[in-house]
């Protein structure tokens, strides 16, 4: 399905799987999935993150929309790998920033469990219960080796944000807001390669 898409098409195509599938839960959170990625958006957009890094917070769960496993995925105990496919079907068209982030933010849970002795206090329930189909926080080897990503200190950021949009009671800006800034992204990064 992706192999139809280029730099110009890439942004409505995401543009399109929001409206019609953004309203599908989010993994036992309290807010929708589109709602959720939004949210983080904003969060990023807010801390005056680069245009980069706040198309990486607002696509992180895009692959929730492209693997074939049912909406309860967690609830049944199976880890649908959603980062992985995220990352493979952003690739094409986005910088690796983007796709470290977006490959590794599930990655960077198990890491900041391993690393921040005050993080994992701070996970909601639903987080606790996927990182244990997660591999649980990672150990000193997997540590030392996921510190020595270039995108860590993003990768993090991320992380953080997709841990705190989750506010039911808070309407992030929609889509639309965002579709300029992941025009100039993709643009930007066709012109680059
Ligand atoms: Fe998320």
């Amino acid at each position: 399905m992706t192999d139809t898409l280029t730099p110009d098409t890439v942004v409505p195509f995401i543009a399109d799987i929001f409206a019609r599938r953004g309203a599908e839960e989010y993994l036992g959170e309290p807010v929708t999935i589109s709602e959720h990625m939004l949210q983080c958006a904003e969060l990023a957009e807010r801390s005056g993150a680069s245009d980069a890094l706040v198309a990486a917070a607002l696509l992180h769960d895009i692959g929730h929309f492209t693997n074939e496993f049912p909406d309860d995925a967690a609830e049944q105990g199976i880890d649908a790998v959603h980062e992985e496919a995220g990352a493979k079907i952003l690739r094409d068209y986005f910088p690796p920033l983007i796709t470290d982030c977006v490959r590794y933010h599930v990655a960077a849970k198990r890491y900041l469990c391993a690393t921040d002795p005050a993080y994992f206090g701070k996970l909601s329930g639903a987080s606790v219960h996927s990182l244990n189909l997660q591999g649980g926080p990672m150990s000193a080897l997997e540590v030392q080796d996921f510190a020595r990503n270039p995108h860590l200190k993003d990768i993090l950021r991320v992380r953080i944000w997709d841990d705190t949009g989750k506010d039911p009671d808070h309407a992030a800006p929609p889509f639309a807001h965002y579709q300029p800034l992941l025009e100039r992204v993709v643009q930007t990064h066709a012109k680059a390669t």
